[in-house]
């Protein structure tokens, strides 16, 4: 396993050409399940492919456990690889695919069939070892190449790359649960490509959000619910997504179009557009005049919760209110938790 350090990184596809991924500095832990979360066009693949090998940055330094690996290719990085679509071997039995990392190792025969039926049984393809792959679905066949990319113990890193495209729907919640679980059975450094954040936030110990080649903010799920450290963080992950909203600062007081709202703590006057961020699941309806004044515009019933759509003045505010929620003519305010709020300067949090 793996501590990943990614040194003054950054990737153009060409000289002269706009950076795909712009010059970064992390440490990633070993052990540690990564997402790295954004959407189509941010990065994701180009900084994965650096980390695996199949592409050499232009600038910087890739490190595996303090060691430069930049310049060296794949196989010799010990790293797995799970890919989009299932890369196995039609011809083969469910056993053999599983085994073939091993067996390209010329590990011992016994340790192969104990780790082979080992990881059958952590993906659920006990029943089907000895089944040739032809015959399998795509489903099936992409459970093969995940447990392929388990079935070594020694590998520095297991890599995602939007694995679950061809899953069901259904199985997906199934699969996605079960790495997680997998993962604290392993303790591999994991990192996982997804532009959904729900598969992110239930994979992930941590997610990397990215936009724009650029990584926006590092946090685990909680965190980034919490403290988006970007608009576009609070944007992306929820649903709805956190409001953001066009504020004045004076001190401890915000102004959304002229209406006073208590912050929780003060601020420096700042410069540059400021917003306000906060969660729909943060503000409630009231019915005193103090809170801000709203209209309400529809509620959608979305099973376990309802979401309120509203406006204060041409400003959208979306609240989301528990499933027994009755709306009444008095409820014409909103009032924000303000220990919840989030203030932004050009789009990036601002501490108190
Ligand atoms: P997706 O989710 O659609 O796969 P992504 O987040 O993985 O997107 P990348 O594929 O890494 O994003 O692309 C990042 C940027 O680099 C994009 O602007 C893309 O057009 C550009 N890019 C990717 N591959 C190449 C390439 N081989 N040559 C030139 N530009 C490229």
């Amino acid at each position: 396993m793996a501590k990943i350090t990614l040194s003054n990184l950054a990737h153009r596809y060409a000289p002269g050409d706009n950076y795909a991924l712009k010059p970064m500095n992390h440490v990633w832990d070993d052990g540690t399940a990564y997402a790295l979360l954004g959407p189509s066009g941010c990065g994701k693949t180009t900084l994965l492919n650096i980390i695996s090998g199949l592409l050499t940055p232009s600038d910087g330094s890739v490190l595996f456990n303090g060691d430069d690996v930049t310049k060296k290719d794949t196989a010799s990085r010990n790293i797995a690889q799970v890919f989009q679509f299932p890369v196995v071997y039609d011809t083969m039995t469910v056993r053999d695919n599983l085994a073939f990392p091993l067996k390209n190792r010329k590990l011992d025969t016994d340790y192969i069939k104990r780790r082979v039926e080992e990881i059958a049984d952590m993906t659920g393809l006990t029943d089907i070892l000895d089944k040739k792959a032809l015959s399998l679905t795509a489903d099936v066949k992409q459970k093969i190449s995940l447990g392929r990319g388990l079935v070594r113990e020694d590998v520095n890193a297991i890599l995602f790359d939007e694995p679950l495209t061809v899953i069901d729907p259904h199985m997906k919640w199934q699969l996605r649960t079960e790495l997680k679980a997998l993962h604290k059975k392993l303790g591999h450094t994991m990192i996982y490509v997804t532009h959904d954040q729900t598969e992110a936030l239930t994979f992930a110990d941590k997610v990397v959000v990215m936009l724009e080649g650029e990584v926006v903010q590092i946090g685990t799920p909680t965190e980034l619910f919490e403290k988006p450290g970007h608009t576009f963080v609070g944007y992306f992950i929820g649903s709805p997504g956190m409001n953001i909203l066009p504020v004045k600062i004076k001190g401890d007081k915000a102004y959304i179009a002229n209406h006073e709202i208590a912050l929780a703590q003060g601020y420096k006057d700042m410069t540059g557009k400021i917003e306000i961020g906060i969660r729909p699941e943060f503000i409630t309806l009231s019915n005193n005049p103090s809170d801000l004044p709203i209209t309400i515009k529809r509620i959608e019933d979305v099973g376990h919760y309802k979401i309120i759509r509203a406006a204060h003045k041409d400003i959208d505010i979306n609240i989301i209110a528990n499933e027994a929620f009755e709306f009444s003519e008095d409820l014409k305010y909103a009032r924000f938790d303000k220990s919840r709020t989030n203030i932004y300067a050009d789009d990036w949090l601002v501490e108190p």
